[in-house]
């Protein structure tokens, strides 16, 4: 089917060196004209002030590093890793620099240089991209959640550990069950299929909204499309890449690819946009390994977000709409790394008619942007803050927004300032108003 690209961004979204990240790009860094336009769209920036914290800064002390000026450690490490990496830089740059690649190559340098054991890459590789210790570890935190475990122990972190008090208190409820659990590997709609789709279930996402999973399905079983659920699947490796661990991120790339090629699936449909931006690179991700290169990029091909996958294709409007003031904010992979805004867009006005009202500064990150919000607590309360200040000022009800991490950020937010607001996936918005429709 041929589809209209609503970008309104305009960009192309970006490729480049991810392949050979043991060194930062030289011709990358040199991109950089340093006029400094950058600066008015970066968070860290306007938290701090300063030029440090900004990305011109940022790729200043990446050619320090290179030029042998300035060590890996100190100043530089903190400053890498003090980036939200929310791309909001790489749209507004007039030269097309390619930051997202620059700090995460800087990333990857700063973990290859570290000596012993590091409590991070421990906790990626087994709770995060380990099955078994995701599994483990949400079991636990449901124990903890269900069990009035929480209630008695909240009261005694606030006094002994406030630090981990105010993070465990940000932590959203964990699904009942995955939803890769009681999925089965294909599913039919009424009437004859349009394709199929592979849907990623993810890692974060299913742990904590494995409902938005079903949603997600429901959702395109009722545009008629047959779903497949690869069962083999594992994290997308976005978490690990983000956080320095290339290697690991690329052989859970292989992995994806091998179980969703597979399915035979014309799309891979991913509802999480920090995953449907990764996935979208694997093929440069792999561009030099000669075993995987080629599927990589067809399997890069084959992604599209939810919400993007929907537009473009064409999807069933429902004649229900949403009630009470309706607003979207866009997740930083999404609008920055992905270009993906009049999509998503387009569906929250047309599921909310009147209802829809503008998010002033929508684009800007929310702070949780992937383990940010527990390393970089207290900037990414304020970044949290704003973007709650922002919610009230709208007066929503609900905001819509497509990715786990900001779902579960805002929800914090608007929880703390005791705001009555609902913060839900597209696909959860649609499935409702599918639902409704079919009562009246
Ligand atoms: S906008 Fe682009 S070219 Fe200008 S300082 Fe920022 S990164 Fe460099
Ligand atoms: S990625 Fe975000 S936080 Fe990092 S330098 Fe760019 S705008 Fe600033």
């Amino acid at each position: 089917m041929a589809v209209s690209n609503p970008d309104v961004t305009g960009h192309a979204p970006s490729v480049g060196s991810r392949g050979r990240l043991t060194e930062i790009s030289d011709d990358l860094i040199t991109q950089c004209m340093h006029c400094g336009l950058c600066l008015s769209v970066c968070p860290t920036y306007a938290l701090t002030g300063l030029e440090r914290s900004s990305p011109r800064g940022r790729i200043r002390l990446m050619k320090s590093v290179q030029d042998g000026i300035i060590p890996v450690s100190g100043t530089f490490e903190y400053e890498m890793n003090f980036c939200l990496d929310c791309q909001a830089c790489q749209t507004a740059c007039p030269a097309g620099v390619k930051y997202g690649e620059l700090v995460e190559s800087a990333r990857v340098l700063i973990e290859s240089r570290r000596k012993g054991f590091s409590l991070k890459k421990f906790i990626l590789t087994n709770f995060v991209a380990g099955k078994k210790g995701l599994r483990v570890a949400a079991a636990v935190l449901r124990f903890y959640q269900k069990s009035g475990a929480e209630k008695i122990l909240l009261p005694v972190l606030k006094v002994l550990m406030p630090g981990l008090y105010k993070r465990a208190g940000m932590l959203p409820c964990m699904s009942d069950k995955f939803a890769i659990d009681v999925l089965p590997e294909m599913l039919d709609p009424k009437g004859e299929a349009r394709g199929t789709v592979a849907i990623l279930t993810g890692c974060v996402m299913d742990a904590m909204y494995s409902d938005v999973n079903i949603d997600t399905v429901e959702v395109l079983l009722e545009n008629r499309w047959r779903i497949a659920t690869p069962t083999g699947q594992v994290c997308c490796g976005s978490v690990s890449a983000h956080s320095g661990d290339i290697e690991l991120a690329k052989s859970l790339a292989v992995r994806n690819i091998r179980d969703f090629e597979k399915t035979g699936a014309d799309y891979y449909v991913v509802n999480s946009a920090g995953c449907s931006a990764f996935m979208k690179e694997y093929g440069e991700l792999l561009k030099e390994d000669p075993q995987n290169c080629a599927r990589a990029v067809e399997f890069s091909a084959r992604v599209k977000d939810f919400s993007e996958f929907l537009y473009e294709t064409g999807y069933r409007k429902p004649t229900t709409k949403l009630g009470g003031v309706v607003t979207y904010h866009e997740p930083c992979h999404l609008v920055h790394a992905q270009k993906v805004s009049g999509q998503p867009r387009a569906i929250v006005n047309e599921i909310s008619g009147e209802n829809y009202r503008e998010l002033n500064e929508a684009t800007w990150c929310c702070g949780s942007a992937g383990i940010y919000n527990v390393v970089h607590y207290e900037e990414a309360s304020k970044l949290l803050e704003r973007k709650v200040e922002n919610i009230r000022a709208c007066g929503a009800g609900t905001l819509v927004t497509g990715n786990p991490g900001c779902m579960a950020q805002i929800t914090a937010g608007v929880k703390n300032a005791r705001m009555d607001v609902e913060v839900v996936h597209p696909a959860t918005a649609l499935n409702r108003l599918y639902k409704s429709d079919r009562k009246t």
